[in-house]
């Protein structure tokens, strides 16, 4: 659904409201565009860490211009600072350093990435102290960018150097428009190993990717992006959604499958289509989700059931039988759709928020014991502007699209192309992450 605000504040009087009364004021977020380049414009490189050496060498492989000598007049799309390096409290001026003067010029959406090392795998107390505050810096720095800047902090794994780029490739690009303050782990749960990737513009030529409630919103997107990325999608959805689930996946030369995911023989059904007709799975999208709001005083116990089914219960018994059956190929990789409801809570969403921190636990419980390359980690969308969404009363849903960094309700499309970076061959050791795509909320941390 439009947002009516936003093109107001685009307007003549709009932008004399905004800059007498101090109103929000979202910019137009840029959006990858396919076959465009990764980055419209330079990226600086800085930081004396054990990634710092490789990282010009990554971005070139990506195709994306680096420099690590900032120019008078020049303005920049991207920074990266690789602060491994910084071992002790009075290191950290070096954030100060680098950072500071090239705030006031960056380009409009700039990416910028801070470098660390997972504080649990430092080699002193001084080291794991300096690396924690890292997250401090990242998320105010998220909060005071502006201008669809992004921030986010990426920690890897001693070992995982080479594993980085199509975390990288992700995080300077306009692909991650609506994903800022975010703390990612490379390495941290599973292997450190690299998968080198062939194509870039389609990296998963090749794969089958299975997602639930494909039909319509945030479900559709995916099942584009991962077309877009090379991948042969198996939608599912209820039998009500069948005739727009099939013209969906005949546009995208798709498969499809309708039925009810919490019905008994559901997981079943699903492991038996994909192993029969495909061969197995590569990628599998536990998007379907349902709401059914009640203050808990006020809630009936089948709202409550049918949350939990459809949105945990289901999830959790789909991936044990496919991963039972060996139905997940090497490689392959799980993705939940949790919510930030499910991390900081929501007024009249007990069932719906025991349901999203349930997908984060699933995240939690499996990252540990799959094998193979294959991952787990979830998204946790914020305000997302779906007819879901549009259904919120106005000043909740108000409230919902300005209370965050952006000023700005997300797009499907974000939170499809988080899960594209997560389904991305090389992000093997790219496990057991959540990332919110909620333009740094300021609900929950
Ligand atoms: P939506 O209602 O537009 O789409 C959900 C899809 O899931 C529909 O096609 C529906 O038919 C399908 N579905 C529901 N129950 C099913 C079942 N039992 N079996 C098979 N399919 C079923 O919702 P959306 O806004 O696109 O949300 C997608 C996911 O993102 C959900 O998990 C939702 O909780 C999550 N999410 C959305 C937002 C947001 O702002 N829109 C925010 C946070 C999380």
């Amino acid at each position: 659904m439009s947002d009516k605000y936003q093109g107001f504040v685009q307007s003549p009087i709009g932008k004399l409201f905004v800059k007498n009364l101090g109103l929000p004021n979202p910019v137009e977020l840029e959006r990858y565009v396919e076959g465009a380049p990764l980055v419209d414009g330079t990226v600086v490189v800085g930081g004396d860490g054990r990634l710092a050496d490789g990282l010009a060498a990554v971005l070139d492989g990506l195709g994306i211009a680096s420099t690590d000598t900032t120019e008078e007049g020049a303005s920049y799309k991207g920074l990266v600072f690789d602060a491994t390096g910084i071992t002790s409290s009075s290191d950290l001026v070096r954030l100060q350093e680098f950072f500071g003067p090239l705030m006031r010029r960056l380009d409009t959406c700039a990416r910028l990435v801070v470098l660390g090392t997972e504080p649990s795998a430092t080699d002193s107390p001084a080291e794991r102290v300096a690396q924690r505050a890292l997250e401090g810096f990242t998320r105010s720095l998220g909060k005071e960018a502006g201008r669809g800047a992004a921030v986010q902090l990426v920690y890897v794994t001693p070992g995982a150097e080479a594993a980085v780029e199509s975390t990288l490739a992700f995080l300077l690009s306009p692909k991650s428009a609506y994903v800022s303050g975010q703390v990612i782990r490379i390495g941290a749960t599973g292997t450190t190993d690299a998968v080198s990737v062939q194509d870039w513009e389609r990296p998963l030529a090749g794969k089958i990717a299975l997602v639930t409630g494909a039909s319509r919103g945030i479900g559709e997107q995916i099942a584009r992006v991962l077309h877009r990325d090379g991948a042969t999608v198996i939608g599912v959805d209820v039998p009500q959604a069948a005739s727009e689930l099939q013209g969906l996946m005949k546009e995208l030369n798709g498969d499809f499958l309708t039925l009810d995911i919490t019905g008994k023989d559901a997981p079943q059904r699903i492991a038996h289509h994909v192993k029969e007709k495909h061969g197995g799975v590569d990628v599998v999208v536990h998007n379907a989700g349902i709401t059914r709001d009640k203050k808990l005083a006020n809630m009936a116990e089948d709202r409550w059931s049918s949350v939990i089914a459809v949105n945990l219960t289901a999830p959790e018994r789909i991936t044990r039988e496919l991963l039972d059956q060996g139905a997940i190929n090497d490689n392959g990789r799980i993705v939940g759709v949790a919510s930030i409801a499910g991390i900081a809570g929501n007024l009249g969403q007990t069932n719906y928020a025991a349901s999203k921190a349930g997908v984060i636990g699933l995240v939690d419980a499996l990252a540990g014991e799959l094998t193979d390359g294959i991952t787990v980690n979830a998204v946790a969308p914020g305000f997302i502007e779906t007819k879901m969404t549009a259904a919120v009363p106005f000043a909740t849903r108000e409230v919902g699209r300005r209370l965050n960094a952006m000023s700005q309700g997300g797009q499907p499309v974000d939170v499809a192309e988080t899960i594209a970076w997560y389904a991305n061959p090389g992000s093997t050791a790219v496990n057991g992450n959540v990332v919110r795509v909620c333009g740094q909320m300021m609900l929950g941390a």
